[in-house]
Protein backbone atom coordinates (compact mmCIF):
# COMPACT_ATOMS: atom_id res chain seq x y z
CA UNK A 1 0.00 0.00 0.00
CA UNK A 2 1.03 3.29 -0.75
CA UNK A 3 -0.05 6.14 1.55
CA UNK A 4 1.19 8.72 -1.49
CA UNK A 5 -0.37 7.34 -4.34
CA UNK A 6 -3.44 6.26 -2.61
CA UNK A 7 -4.10 9.59 -1.47
CA UNK A 8 -4.57 11.79 -4.94
CA UNK A 9 -5.16 15.06 -2.79
CA UNK A 10 -1.86 15.38 -2.16
CA UNK A 11 -0.67 14.97 -5.75
CA UNK A 12 -3.59 18.02 -6.34
CA UNK A 13 -1.63 20.20 -3.59
CA UNK A 14 1.83 19.39 -4.86
CA UNK A 15 1.05 20.95 -8.41
CA UNK A 16 -0.97 23.83 -7.14
CA UNK A 17 -0.08 26.90 -9.88
CA UNK A 18 2.05 29.09 -6.96
CA UNK A 19 4.77 25.52 -6.71
CA UNK A 20 6.55 26.06 -10.05
CA UNK A 21 7.15 29.80 -8.63
CA UNK A 22 8.18 27.99 -5.09
CA UNK A 23 10.35 25.55 -6.79
CA UNK A 24 12.34 28.20 -8.79
CA UNK A 25 13.08 30.49 -5.86
CA UNK A 26 14.31 27.77 -3.36
CA UNK A 27 16.30 26.93 -6.40
CA UNK A 28 17.81 30.59 -6.51
CA UNK A 29 16.76 29.86 -10.56
CA UNK A 30 18.56 26.42 -10.17
CA UNK A 31 21.88 27.41 -9.75
CA UNK A 32 23.03 24.65 -8.36
CA UNK A 33 22.02 22.63 -11.58
CA UNK A 34 25.06 20.86 -12.95
CA UNK A 35 26.60 20.92 -9.54
CA UNK A 36 24.71 18.42 -7.72
CA UNK A 37 23.06 15.52 -9.64
CA UNK A 38 19.71 15.30 -8.24
CA UNK A 39 19.64 19.03 -8.62
CA UNK A 40 16.69 20.02 -10.80
CA UNK A 41 17.20 22.09 -14.14
CA UNK A 42 13.60 23.33 -14.05
CA UNK A 43 10.29 24.06 -11.87
CA UNK A 44 8.88 20.56 -13.53
CA UNK A 45 11.55 18.63 -13.10
CA UNK A 46 11.86 19.94 -9.62
CA UNK A 47 8.08 19.04 -9.00
CA UNK A 48 9.04 15.33 -10.40
CA UNK A 49 11.79 15.11 -7.89
CA UNK A 50 9.78 15.85 -4.52
CA UNK A 51 6.71 13.51 -6.18
CA UNK A 52 9.28 10.91 -6.32
CA UNK A 53 10.37 11.02 -2.89
CA UNK A 54 6.79 10.97 -1.74
CA UNK A 55 6.31 8.15 -3.44
CA UNK A 56 8.89 6.54 -1.71
CA UNK A 57 8.01 8.15 1.96
CA UNK A 58 3.98 6.60 0.74
CA UNK A 59 5.75 3.46 0.28
CA UNK A 60 7.62 2.86 3.86
CA UNK A 61 4.52 4.96 5.16
CA UNK A 62 2.17 1.98 4.08
CA UNK A 63 4.52 -0.71 3.99
CA UNK A 64 6.76 -0.54 6.74
CA UNK A 65 5.38 2.03 9.48
CA UNK A 66 1.27 1.50 9.64
CA UNK A 67 1.77 -1.89 9.94
CA UNK A 68 4.14 -1.71 12.73
CA UNK A 69 1.53 1.02 14.57
CA UNK A 70 -0.54 -0.91 16.86
CA UNK A 71 2.70 -2.92 18.57
CA UNK A 72 4.96 0.43 18.98
CA UNK A 73 1.26 1.65 20.66
CA UNK A 74 1.74 -1.35 23.04
CA UNK A 75 5.72 -1.93 23.58
CA UNK A 76 6.64 1.97 23.86
CA UNK A 77 10.30 2.97 24.48
CA UNK A 78 12.05 2.35 27.59
CA UNK A 79 15.61 3.87 29.58
CA UNK A 80 18.71 1.20 28.96
CA UNK A 81 21.95 2.69 30.62
CA UNK A 82 20.88 6.42 30.46
CA UNK A 83 20.11 6.05 26.59
CA UNK A 84 16.26 5.75 25.54
CA UNK A 85 15.62 2.62 23.59
CA UNK A 86 12.50 3.16 20.95
CA UNK A 87 10.43 0.00 20.14
CA UNK A 88 11.35 -2.76 18.02
CA UNK A 89 8.80 -1.13 14.89
CA UNK A 90 9.93 2.37 16.22
CA UNK A 91 13.45 1.39 15.71
CA UNK A 92 12.70 -0.08 11.96
CA UNK A 93 10.54 2.62 10.74
CA UNK A 94 13.85 5.24 11.94
CA UNK A 95 16.46 2.75 9.93
CA UNK A 96 14.12 2.02 7.10
CA UNK A 97 14.19 6.01 6.56
CA UNK A 98 17.68 6.46 7.12
CA UNK A 99 18.69 3.99 5.09
CA UNK A 100 16.41 6.01 2.32
CA UNK A 101 18.40 8.91 2.38
CA UNK A 102 15.67 10.47 3.62
CA UNK A 103 16.91 12.51 7.02
CA UNK A 104 17.51 16.00 6.22
CA UNK A 105 15.54 16.42 2.88
CA UNK A 106 15.04 20.05 3.60
CA UNK A 107 18.49 20.84 4.24
CA UNK A 108 20.79 22.44 1.60
CA UNK A 109 22.36 20.29 -0.59
CA UNK A 110 25.64 21.34 0.74
CA UNK A 111 24.95 18.94 3.59
CA UNK A 112 23.82 16.19 1.54
CA UNK A 113 20.07 17.75 1.88
CA UNK A 114 17.45 17.78 -0.78
CA UNK A 115 16.81 21.61 -0.69
CA UNK A 116 13.38 20.59 -1.08
CA UNK A 117 10.45 23.47 0.09
CA UNK A 118 8.10 22.98 2.70
CA UNK A 119 5.33 22.38 1.10
CA UNK A 120 6.70 18.20 0.07
CA UNK A 121 8.63 18.21 3.98
CA UNK A 122 4.98 18.99 5.35
CA UNK A 123 3.40 16.27 2.94
CA UNK A 124 5.83 13.35 3.88
CA UNK A 125 4.70 14.37 7.86
CA UNK A 126 1.04 13.90 7.05
CA UNK A 127 2.06 11.09 5.09
CA UNK A 128 3.89 9.42 8.23
CA UNK A 129 1.33 10.91 10.62
CA UNK A 130 -1.28 8.95 8.73
CA UNK A 131 0.31 5.63 9.54
CA UNK A 132 1.81 6.69 13.28
CA UNK A 133 1.01 9.85 14.61
CA UNK A 134 3.34 9.47 17.52
CA UNK A 135 5.89 8.72 14.87
CA UNK A 136 5.40 11.48 13.15
CA UNK A 137 6.22 13.53 15.81
CA UNK A 138 10.18 11.86 16.09
CA UNK A 139 10.12 11.90 12.23
CA UNK A 140 9.41 16.28 12.32
CA UNK A 141 11.91 16.84 14.81
CA UNK A 142 14.53 16.83 11.79
CA UNK A 143 12.85 20.18 11.55
CA UNK A 144 15.59 21.40 14.03
CA UNK A 145 18.01 21.25 10.71
CA UNK A 146 16.39 24.53 9.29
CA UNK A 147 16.43 26.26 12.81
CA UNK A 148 20.54 25.72 12.66
CA UNK A 149 20.61 25.90 9.17
CA UNK A 150 18.94 29.51 9.19
CA UNK A 151 20.80 30.91 12.57
CA UNK A 152 23.91 29.32 13.34
CA UNK A 153 27.49 30.00 12.05
CA UNK A 154 28.95 28.02 9.65
CA UNK A 155 31.25 25.90 12.13
CA UNK A 156 27.87 24.86 13.99
CA UNK A 157 26.27 23.89 10.68
CA UNK A 158 29.44 22.09 9.33
CA UNK A 159 29.35 19.88 12.36
CA UNK A 160 26.40 19.15 12.80
CA UNK A 161 24.24 19.27 9.44
CA UNK A 162 25.99 16.84 7.61
CA UNK A 163 25.11 14.26 10.89
CA UNK A 164 21.37 14.94 10.76
CA UNK A 165 21.48 13.48 7.09
CA UNK A 166 23.23 10.57 8.64
CA UNK A 167 20.29 9.80 10.73
CA UNK A 168 20.94 11.37 14.18
CA UNK A 169 18.01 12.23 15.68
CA UNK A 170 17.02 15.68 17.17
CA UNK A 171 15.00 17.44 19.95
CA UNK A 172 14.00 20.61 21.21
CA UNK A 173 14.14 21.49 24.37
CA UNK A 174 11.91 23.88 25.79
CA UNK A 175 9.68 23.39 28.25
CA UNK A 176 10.23 23.18 32.06
CA UNK A 177 8.22 22.34 35.31
CA UNK A 178 7.69 26.01 36.05
CA UNK A 179 7.57 27.15 32.00
CA UNK A 180 5.25 25.70 29.69
CA UNK A 181 2.76 28.33 27.98
CA UNK A 182 5.10 30.88 29.27
CA UNK A 183 8.29 30.17 28.11
CA UNK A 184 9.73 33.25 28.90
CA UNK A 185 9.91 31.87 32.59
CA UNK A 186 12.52 29.25 31.57
CA UNK A 187 15.57 28.72 34.30
CA UNK A 188 17.85 26.15 33.00
CA UNK A 189 21.30 28.19 33.06
CA UNK A 190 23.91 28.52 30.31
CA UNK A 191 27.23 29.48 31.77
CA UNK A 192 30.04 30.61 29.66
CA UNK A 193 33.24 28.45 30.83
CA UNK A 194 36.10 30.62 30.08
CA UNK A 195 38.33 27.72 31.06
CA UNK A 196 37.33 25.31 28.16
CA UNK A 197 35.56 28.34 26.05
CA UNK A 198 32.86 26.37 25.77
CA UNK A 199 28.84 27.56 27.02
CA UNK A 200 27.27 24.60 30.28
CA UNK A 201 24.07 24.14 30.96
CA UNK A 202 22.68 23.20 33.85
CA UNK A 203 19.00 22.40 34.71
CA UNK A 204 16.03 20.35 34.25
CA UNK A 205 13.53 19.69 31.28
CA UNK A 206 10.53 18.07 31.03
CA UNK A 207 7.78 16.90 28.73
CA UNK A 208 11.18 16.69 25.58
CA UNK A 209 9.81 14.66 22.75
CA UNK A 210 12.50 12.27 21.50
CA UNK A 211 14.60 13.29 24.77
CA UNK A 212 16.98 10.94 24.37
CA UNK A 213 18.17 12.48 20.89
CA UNK A 214 21.93 12.80 19.58
CA UNK A 215 21.37 16.89 19.15
CA UNK A 216 19.15 18.90 21.09
CA UNK A 217 18.03 22.30 20.71
CA UNK A 218 17.80 24.23 24.36
CA UNK A 219 16.65 27.19 25.14
CA UNK A 220 18.11 28.56 28.44
CA UNK A 221 19.00 31.61 30.29
CA UNK A 222 22.34 32.79 29.77
CA UNK A 223 21.93 36.31 31.30
CA UNK A 224 22.22 36.21 35.02
CA UNK A 225 19.37 38.78 37.19
CA UNK A 226 17.15 38.84 34.27
CA UNK A 227 13.97 36.83 34.26
CA UNK A 228 12.19 37.52 30.96
CA UNK A 229 11.95 36.14 27.16
CA UNK A 230 14.72 38.88 26.73
CA UNK A 231 17.56 37.03 28.82
CA UNK A 232 17.51 33.38 27.25
CA UNK A 233 19.67 32.09 24.65
CA UNK A 234 19.34 29.34 22.10
CA UNK A 235 22.15 26.51 22.09
CA UNK A 236 22.63 22.83 20.39
CA UNK A 237 23.79 19.90 22.80
CA UNK A 238 25.52 17.20 21.28
CA UNK A 239 24.79 13.80 23.34
CA UNK A 240 28.08 12.47 22.84
CA UNK A 241 29.79 15.64 25.03
CA UNK A 242 28.15 13.40 28.36
CA UNK A 243 26.72 15.59 30.94
CA UNK A 244 22.82 14.79 30.13
CA UNK A 245 21.02 12.22 32.16
CA UNK A 246 17.35 10.66 30.68
CA UNK A 247 15.51 10.96 34.22
CA UNK A 248 12.53 9.46 33.53
CA UNK A 249 9.72 8.66 30.72
CA UNK A 250 6.45 10.05 30.53
CA UNK A 251 3.67 7.56 30.95
CA UNK A 252 0.85 9.17 28.31
CA UNK A 253 -2.12 8.27 26.69
CA UNK A 254 -1.76 8.06 23.43
CA UNK A 255 1.66 8.78 20.99
CA UNK A 256 3.00 6.22 22.79
CA UNK A 257 5.84 4.99 20.41
CA UNK A 258 7.13 8.60 20.97
CA UNK A 259 9.63 9.03 23.99
CA UNK A 260 8.40 11.79 26.14
CA UNK A 261 11.51 12.51 28.54
CA UNK A 262 12.47 14.31 31.45
CA UNK A 263 16.60 15.30 30.96
CA UNK A 264 18.83 16.76 33.78
CA UNK A 265 21.78 18.96 31.88
CA UNK A 266 24.37 18.43 34.27
CA UNK A 267 27.34 20.98 33.38
CA UNK A 268 27.02 19.80 29.75
CA UNK A 269 29.00 21.37 27.48
CA UNK A 270 27.00 23.03 24.90
CA UNK A 271 27.23 25.58 21.57
CA UNK A 272 25.29 28.85 20.87
CA UNK A 273 23.47 29.34 18.25
CA UNK A 274 22.86 32.94 16.90
CA UNK A 275 23.47 35.91 19.19
CA UNK A 276 23.00 35.92 23.03
CA UNK A 277 19.36 37.29 24.32
CA UNK A 278 17.59 36.46 21.09
CA UNK A 279 16.97 32.50 22.32
CA UNK A 280 13.16 33.20 22.31
CA UNK A 281 12.55 36.11 21.21
CA UNK A 282 13.70 34.87 17.44
CA UNK A 283 14.84 31.95 17.39
CA UNK A 284 12.28 29.33 19.22
CA UNK A 285 9.86 31.53 17.93
CA UNK A 286 11.08 30.45 14.51
CA UNK A 287 11.37 27.42 15.54
CA UNK A 288 7.71 26.45 17.17
CA UNK A 289 6.16 28.47 13.86
CA UNK A 290 8.11 25.69 11.88
CA UNK A 291 6.71 23.16 14.57
CA UNK A 292 3.07 24.46 14.36
CA UNK A 293 3.19 23.24 10.52
CA UNK A 294 4.48 20.15 11.96
CA UNK A 295 1.51 19.60 13.81
CA UNK A 296 -0.99 20.95 11.62
CA UNK A 297 0.35 18.23 9.26
CA UNK A 298 -0.01 15.45 11.93
CA UNK A 299 -2.84 16.25 12.49
CA UNK A 300 -4.45 16.42 8.85
CA UNK A 301 -2.55 12.81 8.63
CA UNK A 302 -4.43 11.83 11.39
CA UNK A 303 -7.92 13.42 10.07
CA UNK A 304 -7.05 11.16 6.92
CA UNK A 305 -6.25 8.07 8.89
CA UNK A 306 -9.70 8.75 11.06
CA UNK A 307 -11.41 9.35 7.91
CA UNK A 308 -10.27 5.92 5.98
CA UNK A 309 -10.77 3.71 9.08
CA UNK A 310 -14.70 4.78 9.36
CA UNK A 311 -15.41 4.46 5.80
CA UNK A 312 -13.98 0.97 5.45
CA UNK A 313 -15.91 -0.13 8.95
CA UNK A 314 -19.20 1.70 7.42
CA UNK A 315 -19.07 -0.20 4.15
CA UNK A 316 -18.43 -3.87 5.94
CA UNK A 317 -20.88 -3.16 8.72
CA UNK A 318 -24.14 -4.62 8.22
CA UNK A 319 -27.64 -3.42 10.71
CA UNK A 320 -31.54 -4.08 9.73
CA UNK A 321 -30.04 -5.81 6.62
CA UNK A 322 -28.19 -3.32 4.96
CA UNK A 323 -24.25 -1.91 5.41
CA UNK A 324 -24.61 0.88 7.82
CA UNK A 325 -22.95 3.26 5.38
CA UNK A 326 -26.55 3.48 3.86
CA UNK A 327 -27.88 5.32 6.66
CA UNK A 328 -28.08 8.97 6.15
CA UNK A 329 -26.92 9.21 10.13
CA UNK A 330 -23.27 7.68 9.43
CA UNK A 331 -23.30 9.19 5.88
CA UNK A 332 -23.38 12.68 7.94
CA UNK A 333 -20.85 11.75 9.76
CA UNK A 334 -18.45 10.49 6.90
CA UNK A 335 -19.36 13.59 5.16
CA UNK A 336 -18.08 15.80 7.69
CA UNK A 337 -14.80 14.17 8.54
CA UNK A 338 -13.84 14.49 5.10
CA UNK A 339 -14.61 17.97 4.89
CA UNK A 340 -12.65 18.65 7.82
CA UNK A 341 -9.77 16.61 6.45
CA UNK A 342 -10.16 18.49 3.00
CA UNK A 343 -10.55 21.87 4.90
CA UNK A 344 -7.43 21.37 7.24
CA UNK A 345 -5.36 20.19 4.33
CA UNK A 346 -6.03 22.95 2.18
CA UNK A 347 -4.91 25.02 4.79
CA UNK A 348 -1.82 23.43 5.62
CA UNK A 349 -0.70 23.92 1.99
CA UNK A 350 -1.68 27.49 1.70
CA UNK A 351 0.14 28.51 4.93
CA UNK A 352 3.19 26.39 3.81
CA UNK A 353 3.68 27.68 0.49
CA UNK A 354 3.68 31.17 2.20
CA UNK A 355 6.36 30.30 4.46
CA UNK A 356 7.96 28.79 1.44
CA UNK A 357 7.26 31.82 -0.17
CA UNK A 358 8.92 33.99 2.50
CA UNK A 359 11.63 31.99 3.60
CA UNK A 360 12.64 31.31 -0.21
CA UNK A 361 13.05 35.08 -0.61
CA UNK A 362 15.23 35.72 2.82
CA UNK A 363 17.57 32.44 1.98
CA UNK A 364 18.23 34.77 -1.38
CA UNK A 365 19.99 37.37 0.83
CA UNK A 366 18.47 40.34 -1.21
CA UNK A 367 15.19 40.90 -2.20
CA UNK A 368 15.17 43.01 -5.14
CA UNK A 369 12.50 46.03 -4.95
CA UNK A 370 9.88 43.97 -7.57
CA UNK A 371 10.02 40.97 -5.00
CA UNK A 372 9.47 43.22 -1.70
CA UNK A 373 5.53 43.32 -1.79
CA UNK A 374 5.35 39.58 -2.53
CA UNK A 375 7.95 38.99 0.19
CA UNK A 376 6.01 40.76 2.75
CA UNK A 377 2.69 39.67 1.74
CA UNK A 378 3.84 35.56 1.99
CA UNK A 379 5.02 36.74 5.20
CA UNK A 380 2.19 38.65 6.22
CA UNK A 381 0.07 35.38 5.99
CA UNK A 382 2.14 33.07 7.21
CA UNK A 383 1.99 34.59 10.30
CA UNK A 384 -2.10 34.97 10.00
CA UNK A 385 -3.01 31.90 9.10
CA UNK A 386 -0.09 29.47 11.36
CA UNK A 387 -2.31 30.05 14.35
CA UNK A 388 -5.57 29.42 12.18
CA UNK A 389 -4.02 26.08 11.04
CA UNK A 390 -2.83 24.99 14.90
CA UNK A 391 -5.91 25.77 16.08
CA UNK A 392 -8.39 24.18 13.45
CA UNK A 393 -6.17 21.31 12.46
CA UNK A 394 -5.42 19.68 16.11
CA UNK A 395 -9.29 20.30 16.95
CA UNK A 396 -10.50 18.81 13.70
CA UNK A 397 -8.21 15.67 14.41
CA UNK A 398 -10.20 15.24 17.54
CA UNK A 399 -13.53 15.44 15.97
CA UNK A 400 -12.82 13.08 13.55
CA UNK A 401 -11.14 10.59 15.76
CA UNK A 402 -14.21 11.17 17.93
CA UNK A 403 -16.44 10.27 14.98
CA UNK A 404 -14.49 7.45 13.55
CA UNK A 405 -15.48 6.09 17.18
CA UNK A 406 -18.99 6.85 16.66
CA UNK A 407 -19.10 4.90 13.37
CA UNK A 408 -17.56 2.00 14.84
CA UNK A 409 -20.40 1.85 17.82
CA UNK A 410 -19.58 -0.15 20.53
CA UNK A 411 -16.17 -1.70 18.49
CA UNK A 412 -14.70 1.21 18.64
CA UNK A 413 -14.67 1.49 22.14
CA UNK A 414 -12.33 -1.91 21.82
CA UNK A 415 -8.26 -2.22 21.89
CA UNK A 416 -8.96 -4.67 18.60
CA UNK A 417 -9.54 -1.45 16.64
CA UNK A 418 -7.73 1.65 15.35
CA UNK A 419 -9.94 4.21 16.29
CA UNK A 420 -8.84 3.49 19.57
CA UNK A 421 -5.53 4.76 19.48
CA UNK A 422 -6.21 7.75 17.32
CA UNK A 423 -8.52 9.08 19.21
CA UNK A 424 -5.54 8.80 22.16
CA UNK A 425 -3.23 9.77 19.72
CA UNK A 426 -5.01 12.85 18.64
CA UNK A 427 -5.44 14.51 22.21
CA UNK A 428 -2.06 15.84 22.11
CA UNK A 429 -1.82 17.31 19.07
CA UNK A 430 -4.28 20.62 20.50
CA UNK A 431 -1.75 20.67 23.42
CA UNK A 432 2.28 20.71 22.54
CA UNK A 433 3.37 23.53 20.25
CA UNK A 434 1.12 25.90 21.76
CA UNK A 435 -2.43 25.05 23.77
CA UNK A 436 -5.58 26.01 21.36
CA UNK A 437 -6.04 28.50 23.70
CA UNK A 438 -2.28 30.11 23.11
CA UNK A 439 -2.90 29.85 19.45
CA UNK A 440 -6.48 32.17 19.63
CA UNK A 441 -3.55 34.22 21.65
CA UNK A 442 -1.33 34.33 18.82
CA UNK A 443 -4.08 35.07 16.60
CA UNK A 444 -5.48 37.97 18.35
CA UNK A 445 -3.13 40.87 17.03
CA UNK A 446 -4.79 39.95 13.13
CA UNK A 447 -8.10 40.12 14.65
CA UNK A 448 -7.47 43.31 16.16
CA UNK A 449 -5.34 45.16 13.37
CA UNK A 450 -7.70 43.75 10.66
CA UNK A 451 -5.24 41.43 9.21
CA UNK A 452 -7.99 38.37 8.75
CA UNK A 453 -10.32 40.69 7.24
CA UNK A 454 -7.88 42.06 4.54
CA UNK A 455 -7.18 38.34 3.73
CA UNK A 456 -10.51 37.55 3.41
CA UNK A 457 -11.58 40.31 1.03
CA UNK A 458 -8.43 39.34 -1.43
CA UNK A 459 -9.86 35.56 -1.70
CA UNK A 460 -13.64 37.48 -2.41
CA UNK A 461 -11.88 39.82 -5.10
CA UNK A 462 -10.58 36.32 -6.99
CA UNK A 463 -12.99 35.67 -10.06
CA UNK A 464 -14.53 32.43 -9.40
CA UNK A 465 -17.09 30.00 -11.16
CA UNK A 466 -20.61 31.07 -11.12
CA UNK A 467 -21.41 27.54 -9.94
CA UNK A 468 -19.68 28.40 -6.79
CA UNK A 469 -21.34 31.82 -6.10
CA UNK A 470 -23.83 30.57 -3.78
CA UNK A 471 -21.34 29.63 -1.31
CA UNK A 472 -19.57 32.30 -1.98
CA UNK A 473 -22.63 34.58 -0.79
CA UNK A 474 -22.62 32.42 2.53
CA UNK A 475 -19.16 33.22 3.18
CA UNK A 476 -20.05 36.86 2.48
CA UNK A 477 -22.74 36.50 4.94
CA UNK A 478 -20.59 34.69 7.01
CA UNK A 479 -17.98 37.92 7.04
CA UNK A 480 -20.62 40.19 7.84
CA UNK A 481 -21.55 38.49 11.03
CA UNK A 482 -18.18 38.52 11.74
CA UNK A 483 -17.72 41.79 12.07
CA UNK A 484 -20.81 42.30 13.94
CA UNK A 485 -19.02 40.07 16.71
CA UNK A 486 -15.72 42.28 16.49
CA UNK A 487 -17.63 45.12 16.98
CA UNK A 488 -19.40 43.41 20.33
CA UNK A 489 -15.76 42.37 21.49
CA UNK A 490 -14.64 45.84 21.22
CA UNK A 491 -17.26 47.15 23.24
CA UNK A 492 -16.87 43.80 25.79
CA UNK A 493 -13.17 43.71 26.99
CA UNK A 494 -13.88 41.89 30.34
CA UNK A 495 -15.50 38.82 28.30
CA UNK A 496 -12.22 39.13 25.81
CA UNK A 497 -11.17 35.34 25.71
CA UNK A 498 -14.99 34.30 25.09
CA UNK A 499 -15.60 36.63 21.97
CA UNK A 500 -11.31 36.05 20.45
CA UNK A 501 -12.14 32.44 20.30
CA UNK A 502 -15.68 33.14 18.86
CA UNK A 503 -14.00 35.30 16.46
CA UNK A 504 -11.23 33.42 15.77
CA UNK A 505 -13.52 29.83 15.09
CA UNK A 506 -15.60 32.24 12.79
CA UNK A 507 -12.55 32.92 10.75
CA UNK A 508 -10.72 30.45 10.54
CA UNK A 509 -13.91 28.44 8.91
CA UNK A 510 -14.45 31.18 6.84
CA UNK A 511 -10.37 30.87 5.17
CA UNK A 512 -11.26 27.28 5.19
CA UNK A 513 -14.57 28.10 2.99
CA UNK A 514 -12.86 30.37 0.64
CA UNK A 515 -9.49 27.72 0.18
CA UNK A 516 -12.02 24.93 -0.60
CA UNK A 517 -13.72 27.08 -3.16
CA UNK A 518 -10.44 27.96 -4.66
CA UNK A 519 -9.96 23.74 -4.82
CA UNK A 520 -13.15 23.37 -6.44
CA UNK A 521 -12.50 26.02 -9.10
CA UNK A 522 -8.91 24.20 -10.00
CA UNK A 523 -11.02 21.41 -10.94
CA UNK A 524 -13.93 22.90 -12.78
CA UNK A 525 -11.00 24.57 -14.34
CA UNK A 526 -10.12 21.48 -15.84
CA UNK A 527 -7.51 20.10 -13.24
CA UNK A 528 -7.46 16.42 -12.96
CA UNK A 529 -5.51 15.40 -10.48
CA UNK A 530 -7.31 14.55 -7.98
CA UNK A 531 -10.00 12.13 -9.25
CA UNK A 532 -12.77 12.97 -6.07
CA UNK A 533 -14.31 16.05 -6.29
CA UNK A 534 -14.22 19.18 -3.64
CA UNK A 535 -17.33 20.33 -3.84
CA UNK A 536 -18.92 18.27 -0.83
CA UNK A 537 -16.19 19.56 1.36
CA UNK A 538 -16.41 23.07 0.10
CA UNK A 539 -19.85 23.14 0.44
CA UNK A 540 -20.08 21.83 4.13
CA UNK A 541 -17.44 24.15 5.18
CA UNK A 542 -18.96 27.04 4.02
CA UNK A 543 -22.32 26.08 5.93
CA UNK A 544 -20.29 25.51 8.71
CA UNK A 545 -18.89 29.34 8.51
CA UNK A 546 -22.26 30.39 8.18
CA UNK A 547 -23.78 28.79 10.33
CA UNK A 548 -21.12 28.85 12.87
CA UNK A 549 -20.88 32.98 12.36
CA UNK A 550 -24.75 33.32 13.80
CA UNK A 551 -24.24 31.54 16.43
CA UNK A 552 -21.05 33.36 17.64
CA UNK A 553 -23.48 36.20 16.89
CA UNK A 554 -26.17 34.80 19.56
CA UNK A 555 -23.56 34.33 22.13
CA UNK A 556 -21.95 37.39 22.28
CA UNK A 557 -25.63 39.02 22.60
CA UNK A 558 -26.07 36.87 24.90
CA UNK A 559 -23.15 37.67 27.04
CA UNK A 560 -23.60 41.52 26.24
CA UNK A 561 -27.52 41.49 28.13
C1 LIG B 1 3.46 14.34 24.78
C2 LIG B 1 4.09 15.69 24.91
C3 LIG B 1 5.18 16.01 24.14
C4 LIG B 1 5.80 17.24 24.29
N1 LIG B 1 6.94 17.53 23.55
C5 LIG B 1 7.63 18.66 23.84
C6 LIG B 1 8.92 18.90 23.23
O1 LIG B 1 9.39 18.12 22.40
N2 LIG B 1 9.61 20.01 23.59
C7 LIG B 1 9.13 20.90 24.51
O2 LIG B 1 9.82 21.86 24.81
N3 LIG B 1 7.92 20.71 25.08
C8 LIG B 1 7.17 19.62 24.78
N4 LIG B 1 5.95 19.40 25.38
C9 LIG B 1 5.42 20.41 26.30
C10 LIG B 1 4.21 21.14 25.71
O3 LIG B 1 4.61 22.01 24.68
C11 LIG B 1 3.51 21.85 26.88
O4 LIG B 1 2.93 20.83 27.66
C12 LIG B 1 2.46 22.82 26.40
O5 LIG B 1 3.05 23.93 25.77
C13 LIG B 1 1.61 23.35 27.56
O6 LIG B 1 2.37 23.71 28.67
P1 LIG B 1 1.99 23.11 30.13
O7 LIG B 1 1.84 21.64 29.99
O8 LIG B 1 2.96 23.62 31.10
O9 LIG B 1 0.56 23.70 30.40
P2 LIG B 1 0.23 25.14 31.04
O10 LIG B 1 1.04 26.18 30.34
O11 LIG B 1 0.33 25.05 32.51
O12 LIG B 1 -1.30 25.32 30.61
C14 LIG B 1 -2.38 24.77 31.35
C15 LIG B 1 -3.68 25.36 30.78
O13 LIG B 1 -3.67 26.79 30.93
C16 LIG B 1 -3.92 27.42 29.67
N5 LIG B 1 -3.14 28.67 29.56
C17 LIG B 1 -1.88 28.89 29.96
N6 LIG B 1 -1.52 30.16 29.67
C18 LIG B 1 -2.58 30.75 29.06
C19 LIG B 1 -2.84 32.04 28.50
N7 LIG B 1 -1.92 33.02 28.50
N8 LIG B 1 -4.05 32.28 27.95
C20 LIG B 1 -5.00 31.30 27.93
N9 LIG B 1 -4.81 30.06 28.43
C21 LIG B 1 -3.62 29.78 28.98
C22 LIG B 1 -3.48 26.39 28.64
O14 LIG B 1 -4.16 26.58 27.41
C23 LIG B 1 -3.89 25.08 29.31
O15 LIG B 1 -5.24 24.86 29.05
C24 LIG B 1 5.29 18.19 25.22
C25 LIG B 1 4.17 17.86 25.99
C26 LIG B 1 3.59 16.63 25.86
C27 LIG B 1 2.42 16.31 26.75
Amino acid sequence: MNFYTDNDSLKFHLTHPEMKKIAALKERGFADHGQYEDAPADADEAIENYDRVLQLVGDIAGDVIAPNAEEVDHVGPHIDNNSVVYAPGTRQNYDVLKQSGLFGISMPRKYHGLNFPYVPFIMTTEIISRADTGFGTIWSLQDCAETISSFADDAIKDKFLPRIYEGASCSMDLTEPDAGSDLQSVRLKATFDEANNCWRLNGVKRFITNGGADLHLVLARSEEGTNDGRGLSYYVYDRNDGGLTVRRLENKMGIKGSPTAELVFNNAPAYIVGERRLGLIKYVMTLMNDARLGVGSQSVGLCEAACREAVAYAAEREQFGQAIVNFPAVRDLLLAMRARTDAARTLLYETSRMVDTYKAYEAKGKIESDERADYKAAQRSADILTPLLKLSASEFANRNAYDCIQVHGGSGFMKEYACERLYRDARILSIYEGTSQLQVVAAMKGIANGAYIAKIAEYDARPIHSELEPLRELLRQATENYKALAEMANANAETDYDFRRMQTDVIASIIMGYLLIFDVERQLNGDESCKRSFMPSARFMCAHAHAESLRSVAMAKAYCK
